[in-house]
Order: structure tokens, then sequence, then C-alpha cells
């Protein structure tokens, strides 16, 4: 048995990169969670849009165990029954032909831009400059130093410069400002459909179709980093679908795997030909725990009852969240897809979403902030009706009391 362990050994013994709340989870069991002093609470963050099946899933249970049980990892020198089930499933599932995983999102967004100069590079497009990667403010593609410098949030790059150049910021969602920035030095656009971590702002279709269009009329490749969005989120299997618009390349990690880490990269048969042998990888990239998890949660995800309800659930997180308002006004706008739904706050309450997330947990719901001033909710794609119902009482009166308290 470990010896017991407690919040105040994180600030011993944990490098101080994230501040983590004081209460420690310690069991899940669908949308509810306990921590270690027993106390229940209603999951509507879902490990930051991860668990979309919930805590302990009992076929993810079953899958991971008997995976467990027969095979953990053979490396890339060989292949694995897991991981291509998974990638049969994904291309079968979307417009891709192949598939590439990784570990994370970051890394699947680092194999997605890499791929994007190698394009340019084996065409000769780069040694005739076009090696520019386009990117929106505010996005948010991951930590490695390539993609948190593609990242619209120079906080988060600014730091560990020098930065990889040949990257350029354009604002979200203003679709002249992209015709007239992408360019024939453009080799790849990567853009998020609902922006996550900076507040929920979903790309408009007017928006997503001119990258479409432009892309296609400068030969650059369009990237949609689905990270978040991806796996049933925004009650489609992915995004793009709900748009009708597709890409050249998709990335996606957060609920492909549960909470057991993995990361896809999705592309065309043409273009994943330049990845040709020994020229990107990966140890644990594809390995058959993380695959057969995978591969399992995309068949529930793919389940019709399972994407009707998401829609189900996301008019029922709106209802409540507007009745919230009405009787407290502290949003100024409740948007989002799906079960990622964003809650700004009304100006006289901005930069306090932390302080909202911790009332939350007084009142016994698990939310997320999406940058200071709004609030997020990410909840299992099939949390139970009155699970998710309690929760947003619990949110209610998270709501009310935080109304209540002056900074
Ligand atoms: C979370 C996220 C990432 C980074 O994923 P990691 O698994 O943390 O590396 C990248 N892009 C988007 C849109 C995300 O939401």
């Amino acid at each position: 048995m470990q010896e017991a362990v407690q919040r105040s050994d994180f600030d011993k013994f944990v490098a101080p990169t994230y501040s983590p709340a004081q209460l420690i989870p310690q069991r899940g069991q669908g949308s509810l969670v306990w921590d270690q002093n027993g106390r229940r609470y209603v999951d509507l963050a879902g490990g930051v849009a991860v668990t979309g099946l919930g805590h302990a899933h009992p076929e993810l249970v079953a899958t991971l165990r008997e995976q467990s049980e027969s095979l953990w990892h053979v490396g890339n020198v060989f292949t694995n029954e897991p991981v291509l089930a998974l990638a049969k499933q994904l291309t079968e599932s979307t417009f891709a032909d192949r598939a590439f995983f990784a570990n994370s999102g970051a890394e699947a967004n680092e194999a997605a831009l890499k791929l994007a100069r190698k394009v340019a590079h084996d065409t000769g497009d780069a040694q005739r400059g076009k090696t520019e990667i386009v990117a929106f403010q505010q996005s948010f593609h991951g930590r490695t130093l390539f993609t948190v410098s593609v990242g619209g949030q120079s906080k988060y790059s600014e730091p560990f410069g020098p930065l990889p150049p040949g990257i350029k910021h354009l604002p979200f969602n203003d679709t002249q400002a992209a015709l007239d920035g992408i360019t024939e030095q453009t080799c790849a656009v990567i853009v998020e459909l609902v922006q996550g971590e900076s507040g929920v702002r979903p790309a408009s279709a007017e928006f997503v179709d001119a990258l479409r269009v432009r892309c296609s009329a400068v030969n650059a490749l369009l990237i949609f980093d689905e990270v978040q969005t991806g796996v049933g989120r925004t009650g489609e299997l992915f995004a793009y679908l709900g748009y009708g618009i597709e890409p050249d390349i998709l990335t996606t990690a957060k609920a492909l795997g549960n909470g057991f880490p993995i990361g896809a990269m999705l592309t065309s048969q043409a273009l994943a030909e330049h990845l040709t042998a020994g020229s990107h990888g990966s140890t644990f990239g594809g390995n058959p725990l993380a695959a057969a998890v995978a591969d399992k949660v995309l068949e529930i995800v793919r389940r019709p009852e399972t994407l009707a309800g998401v829609k189900e659930r996301h008019a029922i997180c709106m209802q409540r969240l507007n009745e919230i308002n009405a009787r407290t006004s502290v949003f100024a706008d409740i948007r989002g897809r799906g079960l990622l739904i964003g809650a700004e706050l009304g100006q006289q309450f901005k930069g306090r979403s932390g302080k909202l997330v911790e009332h939350a947990y007084a009142a016994g719901v698990f939310t997320l902030m999406a940058g200071p001033d709004v609030l997020r909710l990410a909840p299992s794609l099939v949390i139970p009706l009155d699970v998710l119902n309690e929760g947003m009482d619990a949110m209610e009166r998270a709501v009310v009391q935080f109304a209540a308290t002056p900074e």
C-alpha cells in the first residue's frame, strides 16, 4: 500500500506548471466523481473534454482489461491488431485514407505541420519560399515548441524563444483578412472549428468556407485541429461534418482515448505518401493499449443513439444556462456546439471565470474555464439526464453564490 498523499505534496514534489484544485478526485463512475474525503461531484468538465464516455465505462473497462492481459507494447518495428482496426475504422468513418498515431493533441498537430512542410519540400514549393504556416489569433494547438508557436497566444510561446519562423497569425472569423492573408507563400492553414481553450468560439460557416476556397486556390493545405471538437463532442463524429467542408489533414486526440493517451492525424493517400518510412515516428504512437481503447470509443460514439443524445443534452444545457442567466444576469453570451459549451461573463464579472469554477466545486460540480472570461462545460456525451440536471442545479447554486460574492 502506498503512503497517503495529499494536495500539499503537489507543491512539494510536482513542477508548478499547474495550480490544481484543493480537492483530489479519487474515483469516478459515469459522470460522478468522489474526492479523497468521499464527497460526490457531478463532472461537467470531463477531464478537459477528454472523458467523452464518462469514467470507468463498462465496455471500455472490459476492452482495456482484455488488451492489458494480452499485449501492451511491441513498438513500430511491428504493427499490431488494435492499431489496424482503429486505423480502418477512422478512415472508413471520415474523409481520410490514412492515419498516423501519436500520444497527444500537440503531437498530432506536430505531425500535421511537419507533413505540410514535408509536402512543400518534396514538391519544390519550399525551395520557392512556400513554407508559411497561417494560424489564427487566440488559437490553441499544443505545447511543443512548434505547436505553441503556431498557437495564437503569444504569452504561451514568447518565453521560449527563439521560436520557429514562418508562422503568421490572422484574426479568427475574419473572412476578408483570411482571403488577403493566405497567399501563394502559404503552405498550410490550421484552424480550430470551435476555438476551445480561448473561449468556446465557433468558426462561422462563411469563414470555414472561405478558408477552403482560398487554400485550394493557392494550393495550401487546410488543417482542422479537432483535438477538442472531435469524437462526437459537437454532436457529429467530427465537427467538419457539420460544416460539410473537408480538410486536407485533420488532427484529433482528447476524447479519442477517453483518458488513455492517444492522438491521431488523418489525411489523404496522396499526402500520406510524403511520410516515407523513417521520416516521422513515435515510440508509443499506435500502441495496442491505446489503440484498443480508442477503437472501442469510436465504435460507441458512432452509434446513432450516442450522437443523437449529444443534441438532446446540448438543448438541456442551453436551456438551464439561459434560465440561470435569467435569474442572475451573470453571462453576456451562452454559446457552443454539442457538448462544448461556453458561457461568457458579463462586463461586471470579467476576469473571474476561475472564481466561478471554485464556487462550482463548492456546490458539487466540476466545470472548466476557457480563458479568464468564459465558463466552459464539456460533459460526457452519455451523461444520464438526471445527473446532468443535478449538475445544472449545482451550477445554479454556484452562479447565485458567485454573483453575490464581491471580488
Ligand atoms: C488540448 C488541445 C491541444 C493540445 O492537446 P494535448 O493533448 O494537450 O497536447 C491542441 N489543440 C486543441 C484544439 C486542443 O484543445
